[in-house]
């Protein structure tokens, strides 16, 4: 018997790094999975490496209609849903002075507004059938110390973690769970736009001496998701290599 046998999950932003990492986990351990991803191409090649039922689709978190319709179509073809993954994400870095308030707007977007609604469309297809869901949010530790440059994804991803606390009280007595991951420098293609430099000076200065590999999220969100964090909820799991602790 697996971790997840007989689970649906669905993972946003999970035709790559992160994301991609998360579903392959939960699909080796017997969930089907649903990435959804603005890249619809990339999403369904993503889905057609994970070894069980599973499936692309496009889908913009930052709106309700294709986050209920994604949801919708995921439990029609893949079974009722057990476990929500919020990971789309994306970076617009500037110092306060440069930064244009479309940026700010669109990072907070896509973290706080595309997390809220998926949360809110996945509790309720959750609640319908009264199953105990978990929902695991992807914060940052740019959220927990504020990183210079990051203004709008620092604030962006403080306030995942307010809505991860506020969504596990409102939500515990339904049985469904959330919680929060604070990935530190994970190798990703996020992270691959920074400078060489800037990277080592960082690496510096991570206790265990290296950047983490998507996967080592991915383990963590298995956990959260799983029957082994049965009774967890509204907690903060930083997977930094202790950085900033
Ligand atoms: P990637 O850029 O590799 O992957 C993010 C994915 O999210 C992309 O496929 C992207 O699609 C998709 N996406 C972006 N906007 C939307 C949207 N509106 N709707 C649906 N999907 C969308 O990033 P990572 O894997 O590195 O990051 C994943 C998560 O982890 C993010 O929330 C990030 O903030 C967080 N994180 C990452 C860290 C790191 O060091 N890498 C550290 C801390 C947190 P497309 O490419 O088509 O735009």
């Amino acid at each position: 018997m697996r971790l997840l046998d007989g689970k649906t999950a669905v993972v946003t932003g999970g035709a790559r790094g992160i994301g991609l990492a998360i579903a392959r986990r939960l699909s080796a351990e017997g969930a089907a999975v649903a990435l959804a991803d603005l890249d619809a191409e990339r999403a369904g090649a993503a889905a057609a490496e994970l070894s069980g039922p599973s499936f692309g689709v496009s889908c913009d978190v930052t709106e309700p209609d294709p986050v209920e319709s994604m949801i919708q179509r995921a439990q029609e073809e893949l079974g009722p849903l057990d476990i929500m993954v919020n990971n789309a994400g994306f970076t617009r870095d500037a110092t306060i002075r440069r930064m244009p308030l479309e940026d700010f707007d669109a990072v907070v977007a896509v973290h706080l507004r595309g997390t809220w609604i998926c949360t809110k469309a996945a509790s309720s297809a959750m609640r319908d059938r009264e199953s105990a869901g978990a929902i695991v949010n992807i914060s940052s530790i740019s959220g927990k110390v504020g990183n210079a440059g990051q203004t709008n994804y620092s604030a962006a991803k403080a306030g995942i973690v307010g809505m991860t606390k506020a969504a596990a009280k409102e939500l515990g007595h339904t049985g469904i769970r959330v919680n929060a991951i604070q990935p530190g420098l994970i190798r990703t293609e996020m992270t691959a736009q920074m400078p060489a430099p800037v990277l080592e000076s960082r690496a510096a200065e991570i206790p265990l001496g290296r950047l983490g590999e998507a996967d080592e999220v991915a383990k963590v969100a298995l956990f959260l998701a799983s029957d082994l964090a049965s009774y967890v909820t509204g907690a903060v799991i930083e997977v930094a290599g202790g950085r900033h602790i």
